[in-house]
């Protein structure tokens, strides 16, 4: 096709690719989302269809990409980790960046009434999204720990938030009594005053939610086209069966992510 003159401008997109080799993190995270759980009478601390359909709406973004091996979510965030070896769109950033927050925001939308069929959308949700590279498991690691030490922060102190709240106490206040408290006067508070034993809480609330995908299958050693069809003492060499992306099912776990053994039991996520 003929070019036109205006065609020029297409230059001015530059090239935005991630570098090779990496791991990459896109974590998205709802916009003004305590006015949006104001607005549609999200339950505090912790609205549990929200949360469900939180987890819905990041199945959905690991339905849609394979190269995301797992995801994390709190609150009115998620994040999402694509493997290190990974060639999704050529690793161009905006193109990654946008389509995991375009998936998880339309699906947060089109589930919306599935899991909070008596709260109708009043406006439409919208949520941010960033990229972040990290070179070394260690990295990945300490982000994903990261993000659930403050997941068990903000429960406890919003568990606390809202007792108090809910007895009557008004949020100044409340906001007053909680200030310098360490974790342990909390769990305290939360016991002797309203006969709450934080370890027995959710574990969602306490967790967060993992997504995780489970590992390969094996590659098949009777499908065709494998390794063992080839004739015995073949000159050709063994094909090397591309990486397919880890096509295992998603599973969802709330447990602790900041030992090891989630990661030793999973070696591939940071393969
Ligand atoms: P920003 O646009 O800067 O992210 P925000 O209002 O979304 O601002 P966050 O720090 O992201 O602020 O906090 C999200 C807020 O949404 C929480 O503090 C909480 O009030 C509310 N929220 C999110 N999910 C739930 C839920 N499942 N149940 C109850 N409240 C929730
Ligand atoms: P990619 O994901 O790479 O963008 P794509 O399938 O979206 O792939 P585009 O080059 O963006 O490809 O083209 C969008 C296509 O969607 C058009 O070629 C056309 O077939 C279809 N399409 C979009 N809007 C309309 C519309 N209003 N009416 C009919 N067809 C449409
Ligand atoms: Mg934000
Ligand atoms: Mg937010
Ligand atoms: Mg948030
Ligand atoms: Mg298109």
């Amino acid at each position: 096709m003929a070019k036109s003159r205006f065609e020029y401008v297409r230059n001015f997109e530059l090239p935005d690719p991630l570098i090779p080799n990496t791991y990459i993190v896109v974590r998205i995270d709802g916009r003004g989302f305590h006015k949006f759980s104001d607005a549609h009478g999200f339950t505090k601390p912790n609205d549990v269809p929200a949360l469900d359909l939180m987890n819905r709406a990041a199945r959905a973004v690991m339905d849609d990409l394979s190269d995301v091996v797992l995801a994390f979510g709190e609150s009115d965030e998620f994040s999402f980790l694509i493997r290190r070896s990974s060639n999704l769109y050529n690793r161009r950033r905006s193109k990654i960046n946008s389509t995991v927050c375009s998936l998880f925001t339309s699906a947060y939308v089109f589930y919306w009434s599935q899991y909070l069929p008596d709260r109708p959308l009043k406006y439409p949700p919208t949520f941010d999204s960033r990229v972040v590279l990290y070179p070394s498991e260690r990295e990945v690691r300490d982000y994903f720990s990261w993000r659930q030490a403050d997941t068990h922060i903000n429960n406890l102190y919003n568990t606390c938030f809202w007792a108090l709240v809910q007895s009557g106490m008004s949020t100044t206040d409340t906001n007053k009594a909680l200030q310098g408290t360490d974790s342990k006067a909390k769990n305290e508070m939360l016991f002797s005053q309203f006969g709450i034993n934080y370890n027995n809480l959710s574990p969602m609330f306490r967790k967060g939610s993992t997504l995780v995908r489970s590992a390969p299958a094996e590659p098949s050693s009777s499908g065709a086209g494998s390794a063992t069809d080839m004739p015995e003492a073949s000159t050709f060499a063994v094909p090397v069966r591309p990486f397919e992306g880890l096509t295992g099912e998603v599973v969802i776990l709330h447990e602790d992510i900041i030992g090891d053994p989630f990661w030793l039991d999973r070696t591939w996520l940071l393969a």
